[in-house]
């Protein structure tokens, strides 16, 4: 069996990886993962770069979650032929079209919007792919029920397990039939204490795994003291009559976020002020995650199970729909806006942050991982002014990191998880992380077995 990693290598965004059984015409060739690169302008480009193999002879494509930068790109590979099923858990199927519909619908605002300011290095900007296109790929998801076999390519043999990142992610397991080896991706792999969802299950013996290393360089922090350190500056701003802006992933990261807002209301910890989530998208994922809250799906963990949709559904919540709310926010005031997309990149984030950066009274909350070059690393790294849309603005705002809210395993958790297997494989890939993440990891690894342990380059092929 080959793997090819065509994305997530030497990066954290554009999951891709082809798998094929053999090197003849007829052997089986299929994706696991099809997501968008995102972030600075050099990786983006990526995306619009010919795709390495004809997507006309992939039998499949296996998806890990419902997060852009691992489905985002089916569009675009349904655009230029491929017409095979999509397998995924259940979950990941009612949030892939979430995603899909609005990347899409993103692309072609955006490209409209270059188009009339004129900001595009290109004369007629064209979107990656249109709201068509995203509706012919979500006609191919095929949901799969975890532990369930399915057949990606004749004779290979796949499944998937709860992998606890977001609702529906999963780890993927691969047997090649002919060989008798098997792979396993880690996918974007969870933690142990995800607020709403149960622990990561261990990986399958298999002669090979590929583990993301997000944040394969570091440990997270004590949560509790994160939480007070979020409380504090919220209530800071609060009080000086400002808003507080958090840019968050629209799935999963919003509803971590008001779980821990609701906790934070409950016990006293900051004042009660309007909550505004600023986003469809974020709230059409909010139903898919309060409908498995209210089914007790064995995804969600038994204590958000007990206390039931309330978890996540506060009271002084306040949904902006329409783009006019969404506007009417941007005039100030003791709020919060919690709005997508998470590393400030685009949607409807990117004009609040035009709006209020160049405000005292105002405070940006950083909460997810913020890759380079992207909008949020450079608040989080300090910049005096930031370039929105082709104008630059000045950062006068407060800018505050919380790491709590991670929802990806540390560098300490990754190796547990990988050391839970039964059988030491063969070979460990490190890949789904910057350069310095991925080789801390995999240090960490060699250290702790004794393993190949290889972070692949950006469109290498190896054998397993
Ligand atoms: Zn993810």
């Amino acid at each position: 069996m080959f793997l090819t990693f065509i994305g997530a290598a030497g990066t954290v965004t554009g999951s891709k990886t082809l798998v094929e059984t053999g090197a003849s015409a007829a052997d089986a060739r299929f994706l696991v993962d099809c997501g968008l690169f995102q972030g600075p302008r050099e990786i983006r480009a990526r995306n619009w770069e010919p795709f390495p193999i004809d997507p006309t002879r992939l039998s499949a494509v296996i998806l890990s979650h419902a997060h852009l930068d691992h489905c985002g790109y089916l569009p675009a590979l349904v655009r230029d032929g491929f017409d095979g099923p999509v397998y995924c858990s259940p979950n990941t199927a009612e949030l892939v079209p979430i995603i899909l519909r609005d990347s899409a619908k993103l692309q072609e605002e955006d490209t409209a919007f270059a188009r009339k300011k004129g900001f595009s290095r290109h004369e007629q900007p064209e979107p990656l792919y249109d709201v068509n296109d995203a509706e012919r790929a979500i006609a191919l998801l095929r949901p799969v029920e975890f532990g369930t076999e399915f057949h990606p390519a004749d004779g290979v043999t796949a499944h998937l397990d709860h992998g606890g990142h977001i609702l529906g992610s999963s780890i993927v397991t691969i047997t090649d039939g002919g060989s008798g080896k098997t792979v396993v991706f880690s996918g974007d792999l969870g933690r142990g204490n995800h607020p709403l969802l149960a622990p990561p299950v261990p990986p399958s013996a298999a002669d090979a795994i590929v583990v993301e290393s997000t944040y394969g360089n570091r440990e997270h922090e004590d949560v509790e003291a994160e939480l007070d350190q979020m409380a504090a500056a919220i209530t800071r701003t609060l009080k000086r009559g400002g808003t507080v802006v958090i840019p968050a992933f629209a799935v999963d990261r919003t509803e971590v976020l008001l779980r821990a807002l609701r906790t934070l209301q409950d016990q006293q910890r900051i004042p009660v002020a309007p909550i505004h989530v600023d986003s469809p998208m974020a709230l059409a994922g909010m139903r898919v995650y309060v409908r498995a809250i209210q089914d007790g799906d064995p995804e969600i963990n038994s204590a958000t199970v007990a206390e039931g949709p309330d978890a996540i559904d506060l009271p002084n919540t306040h949904e902006a729909t329409t783009p006019q709310q969404s506007m009417a926010l941007d005039h100030g005031g003791a709020r919060i806006i919690v709005s997508a997309s998470g590393m400030g990149s685009g949607g409807r984030v990117t004009h609040h942050l035009k709006a209020l950066l160049p405000d005292r009274d105002n405070t940006v909350l950083l909460v997810g991982f913020q890759a380079v070059g992207t909008p949020g690393r450079m608040l989080r790294d300090g910049v005096h002014e930031l370039k929105i849309h082709g104008q630059y603005v000045p950062v006068r705002a407060e800018i505050v990191e919380i790491e709590a809210f991670s929802v990806h395993a540390d560098a300490s958790e990754l190796v547990h998880w990988l050391m839970s297997c039964d059988t030491k494989p063969a070979q460990v890939f490190v890949n789904h992380g910057e350069e310095d993440a991925s080789s801390a990891l995999a240090d960490r690894i060699r250290a702790a077995w004794d393993v190949a342990v290889i972070v692949p380059q950006p469109g290498e092929r190896v054998s397993v």
